[in-house]
């Protein structure tokens, strides 16, 4: 690993201030940046270390929402009472990934900022990658793609956002919401819309994932992600639709 200074933030102020001089890295839970660092693909000069400031409520709003502080780590955001009981969808994804350990170390801000988990991009023994060195190719497309988008792709990058937690939080009424299939979690209109005055019913459901997964354009390895998702959206509808 390259050498790099440490600062430990005083403030929120500090933390800015030292990130501008220094150019360097947040540090956090260090879950997703101590590995990129590992790897060599992350080689900051300086990480300044904000994982003590105080960064972690969890708050209602005026508003009647939920303020979940950047610093709160996945395992407190996942077991807090307001989330468990307003919002169980997103208590749910966090606590579907990853290991104990790792969320009690992982941070919201962390998990919505982490980078790709592309192999192509986390090993730099792989000198095609657009996103690691930009114009030097793909190599996703015409190598290992199989975890990799059906929605949203393109030429220059076909990886997937790997956060569970972010596609939660796109749920912001009803909606369906894709993780795993774009470079963001994959909002579907048409599908949700023909949930719309509609009975929960499994015809019901089985109409919204065929309209959630049209237009997908999978490549050799990843068309298995098409049934796979469609049968992940009856199965998401059918759970929500259950009595609690
Ligand atoms: Fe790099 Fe292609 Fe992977 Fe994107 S999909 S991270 S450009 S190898």
């Amino acid at each position: 690993m390259k050498p790099f200074a440490f600062h430990r933030a005083a403030s929120v102020e500090d933390a800015v201030a030292l990130l501008a001089q220094t150019g360097g890295r947040f540090l956090a839970g260090g879950s997703n940046l101590a590995d990129l660092m590992k790897h060599g693909v992350e080689q900051p000069p300086a990480l300044v270390d904000i994982g003590h400031l105080d960064l972690a409520h969890i708050v209602t709003t005026p508003s009647g929402g939920v303020f979940i502080g950047a610093g709160a780590t996945n395992s407190a955001t996942a077991n807090h009472p307001l989330i468990r009981t307003r919002y169980p969808v997103l208590s749910h994804a966090i606590l579907s990934g990853a290991t104990t350990q790792l969320r009690n170390m992982a941070t919201g801000g962390g998990n919505l900022m982490q980078r790709t988990r592309c192999p192509y991009f986390m090993d730099t023994s792989f000198d095609a990658c657009n996103k690691r060195m930009p114009g030097s190719g793909c190599g996703a497309r015409t190598g290992f793609h199989r975890e990799h988008a059906v929605f949203g792709g393109g030429e220059a990058c076909i990886a997937v956002h790997p956060s569970d937690m972010a596609v939660a939080l796109a749920i912001a009424a009803a909606a369906i919401a894709l993780g795993g299939v774009s470079a963001k979690p994959w909002r579907v209109a048409a599908a949700e819309n023909a949930l719309i005055g509609r009975a929960p019913t499994d015809a019901a459901f089985h109409v919204a994932a065929q309209h959630a997964l049209a237009g997908a354009q999978p490549l050799q390895q990843n068309a298995f992600k098409v049934d796979l998702a469609k049968h992940g959206v009856v199965r998401a509808l059918t759970a929500a639709a259950a009595p609690h």
